[in-house]
């Protein structure tokens, strides 16, 4: 393939190194929960594009819409214009999130929706005249981007934080309250330290990147309570968790509690195309009100609200809406626990696990996760292995039988390692 061998020496692949990497496998086309190889191979996909496509790809409804938005406008910039793909998308975010999330800010990536989160937590106490809250309070195991901002709020080896170590920003980094052990030390630290931070920000029920880890719903009670109680800004991160993944739409429902800020992404736009938001309390919303423009938000991507991603995202609700897809996570999960569990009695099995629509086996450790992800392709699936995990995060749409072909592929690899 000549595109593939005059691109290859140009390309930069995300968290590969690069010396040993092979060339990608070249796709010609994805469909529903099948993605089509150039070689004529198909693969039954089990990730779903880093768990954006929950409708599977290239559902009609959503290419229908995006192709009338390109015929109309497939861009025109946020700053004093408005347009209808936009307004409405708000509009309707703010009618299906708890009465009080009701200012929505568009970026282009969830990295920069988190970075957005953590400026209107600082600004608007800074806006306020409260000095020296700065700090964001996050956890270890978890995953809020790439950036530097959000680099440094990630787990800290994860984050990197030590390779670089000088130009992140600092903040604390500490165990989830999910234990009577860390509570105490949680609200310890709160104590102790709770007068220099803005925020506490959490992936609800599941730390995505960090290894699908779950907690329980109350852990995020107690992170509510305690952020009440501390006056700071309860940020849930649910770029990964929102949009039905974990069975409901999102994962703060299961919890009874509702965060002063919320960042989306990735299906958001059903996978299509990159859009995010950081959507805020009208609480935090009015610190930035005053007649001076020096407590405005100071953010502002040249691609922020683009129309198709837009465009995407109304069509995508509008599936949730006519289709039923929590239905659908329910069924998958059920099938999930059913037919992964087996995998609990296989070698080198040490834990497996569910939520929602996501499968996770946990394995002693992965020596060679490039080498178990190619015989998974053997097995015509696409599963992409990381740190000690197997983990399935289909389309909401796929059909049993591709679902049972996905689990048996992993069950044939662990049995024959
Ligand atoms: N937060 C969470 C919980 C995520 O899972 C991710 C992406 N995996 C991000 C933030 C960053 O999103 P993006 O890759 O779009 O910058």
């Amino acid at each position: 393939m000549t595109w593939l061998s005059a691109g290859w020496p140009h390309i930069w692949l995300p968290y590969a190194q690069m010396k040993t990497a092979k060339p990608s496998l070249p796709v010609a086309r994805t469909e529903g929960s099948r993605i089509y190889l150039e070689d004529g191979r198909v693969l039954i996909d089990g990730i779903a594009s880093w768990w954006t496509a929950v409708h599977g790809y290239n559902h009609p409804h959503i290419r229908q819409a995006v192709a009338r938005q390109l015929e109309t406008m497939p861009h025109v910039m946020f700053g004093g214009l408005a347009h209808e793909p936009a307004y409405t998308l708000a509009t309707r975010l703010a009618a299906l999130l708890p009465a009080s999330l009701n200012r929505v800010f568009f970026t282009d990536s969830g990295s920069v929706a988190v970075e957005v989160a953590i400026k209107i937590a600082v600004q608007s106490r800074l806006n306020r005249g409260f000095r020296g809250r700065t700090k964001i309070l996050a956890f270890t195991g978890g995953y809020h981007g790439d950036t530097m901002g959000t680099m440094a709020i990630c787990d800290p080896e994860e984050g990197m934080h030590s390779l670089f170590t000088g130009l992140l920003p600092e903040h604390p980094v500490i165990p989830l309250p999910r234990d009577p052990e860390s509570t105490a030390a949680f609200d310890y630290f709160l104590e102790q330290h709770g007068q220099t931070l803005a925020a506490i920000i959490v992936e609800p029920l599941v730390q995505g990147a960090g290894g699908m880890v779950l907690h329980p719903p109350a852990v995020l009670r107690h992170l509510r309570a305690a952020a009440t109680r501390h006056n700071l800004t309860l940020i849930f991160d649910e770029i990964f968790s929102g949009f039905g993944r974990t069975g409901t739409m999102f994962a703060y429902e299961q919890a009874g509690v509702t965060p002063d800020i919320i960042t989306l992404s990735k299906a958001l736009t059903g996978g299509t195309s990159p859009l995010a938001v950081t959507i805020a309390t009208d609480e935090l919303f009015e610190a930035f009100l005053s007649d001076s423009p020096a407590t405005a938000l100071m953010h502002g991507p040249t691609f922020m609200a683009n129309p198709l991603g837009c465009a995407a995202a109304n069509a995508s609700l509008d599936l949730f809406e006519s289709e039923p897809r929590l239905a659908q996570a329910a069924a998958i999960s059920k099938q999930l626990a059913a037919e992964l569990e087996p995998c609990r009695h296989l070698p080198g099995v040490i834990d497996v696990r569910t939520l929602g629509a996501i499968g996770v086996v946990q394995l002693e450790n992965i020596e060679n996760p490039a080498a178990l992800r190619a015989r998974l392709v053997e097995q015509n699936v696409w599963i992409r292995p990381f740190r000690d995990i197997i983990y399935l995060t289909p389309a909401l749409t796929i059909a049993p039988a591709d679902l049972t072909h996905l689990t048996t592929a992993i069950k044939t690899v662990l049995i024959s390692a």
